[in-house]
């Protein structure tokens, strides 16, 4: 693939994701066409160009990629045979082992556990039940079970103990984890970028609070220590280094108590937990995705403000008051309302002290 800078871009996936990024390809005069699965999606308005279909159809992803220079998703999940069809083409970024990896909750754990000195929390795998009853014996009263791939917003999720084992029986436990818990101090996560010239930028540690497993807020400074963030950042880049990354990698984190990292998870595109870089840095996560893909060299962002982050769910929608004036609002244009649905988001903003 030649260096050249690339001026138009596809996006599998039309959600909020895919809208901020059409938003700052704008900003550097990229025409942006999507592929959205979805009739109504966050990015209609804001794409040059779109396709409506299913991503398996092959004929139609051929149609899509021959009208723009390079492809990126704005989830993991899109089908192998895509991925590799896209790839073959050249037009592919991140690498479809970058994505395929991330689609796998066992084989992300153990790609990360392959690297020295990273590690995540215990898991096993379970295709039965008796797997299960096995995770028990390992990991004690309670842990996490969770579906290896097509898993979001904490969906398909269960805590088991003694109390709820026994519901799982007819489960059809196939492609399952079973991950012990983890009893974090703090979550965080660090969000990568990095360039066909290998030049790599970080957006620094966030804090992250869930309820029920969907983010609710994310919170610049995260508030660690420097040693912490030092290391959060150091296995950022190793993991990104490692992927040979040209795009964006968001790491989910768990902060032990002893200052301990242990890597959750991987998301190979944008991220929740980066929505504050819209508002507080001069160049966002959205704008370093769209200059590393296009051959651009992606800029150090710099950070204006501090800042939180906080989601608006579901039906919170119709209540929400827009207008506060120390907010900023970003609505997702989404049709229909469901229950844990992210709709929208604002951010505060505060300037440091001098
Ligand atoms: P998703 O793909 O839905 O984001 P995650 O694995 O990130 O799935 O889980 C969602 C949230 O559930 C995490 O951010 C964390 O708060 C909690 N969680 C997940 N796995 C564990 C674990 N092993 N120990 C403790 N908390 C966990
Ligand atoms: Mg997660």
């Amino acid at each position: 693939m030649s260096k050249n800078e690339l001026k138009s871009v596809g996006i599998l996936g039309g959600g909020q994701l895919a809208m901020f990024l059409c938003i700052s390809a704008q900003k550097f005069n990229i025409k942006v066409s999507v592929f959205s699965e979805q009739e109504n999606f966050s990015a209609r308005k804001f794409c040059n160009n779109f396709f409506i279909g299913n991503f398996r159809d092959i004929d139609k992803i051929k149609e899509f990629y021959k009208s723009v220079d390079i492809v990126t998703v704005e989830t993991e999940n899109i089908p192998k045979k895509t991925l590799l069809t896209i790839e073959n083409e050249g037009k592919l970024r991140p690498s479809s082992e970058t994505i395929i990896i991330s689609q796998n909750r066992i084989k992300e754990k153990k790609f990360i556990n392959s690297l020295d000195g990273i590690k995540t929390t215990k898991f096993k795998t379970v295709n039965s039940y008796s797997d299960l009853t096995e995770s028990m014996r390992i990991f004690g009263e309670e842990f996490i079970l969770k579906s290896c791939e097509f898993g979001y917003d904490g969906k398909n999720q269960f805590k088991i103990n003694k109390y709820n084992i026994d519901n799982f029986k007819d489960f059809g436990l196939k492609n399952f984890i079973a991950e012990k818990i983890v009893l974090f101090e703090k979550e965080i996560s660090v969000i990568v970028a990095r360039d066909v010239f290998k030049n790599i930028q970080f957006f620094p540690p966030v804090k992250n609070i869930h309820e029920n497993g969907i983010l609710r807020t994310s919170e610049f400074p995260a508030n660690i220590k420097k040693h912490t963030e030092k290391k959060a950042l150091k296995q950022a880049q190793k993991i990104s280094e490692k992927i040979n990354l040209i795009g964006l990698l968001a790491i989910e984190m768990f902060v032990l108590k002893e200052d301990d990292i242990i890597i959750n998870e991987l998301a190979p595109r944008p991220h929740n937990s980066g929505h504050w870089t819209l508002d507080c840095c001069n160049y966002n996560q959205f704008d370093n995705l769209i200059l590393a893909i296009t051959n651009r060299k992606t800029k150090e962002p710099e950070i204006l403000y501090k800042g939180k982050m906080q989601n608006i769910l579901g039906d919170e929608i119709t209540h929400f008051n827009k207008n506060k004036p120390q907010i900023t609002f970003y609505d997702y244009f989404k049709k229909e309302i469901k229950t844990k649905r992210k709709m929208a988001h604002f951010t505060i903003k505060e300037k440091f002290k001098t």
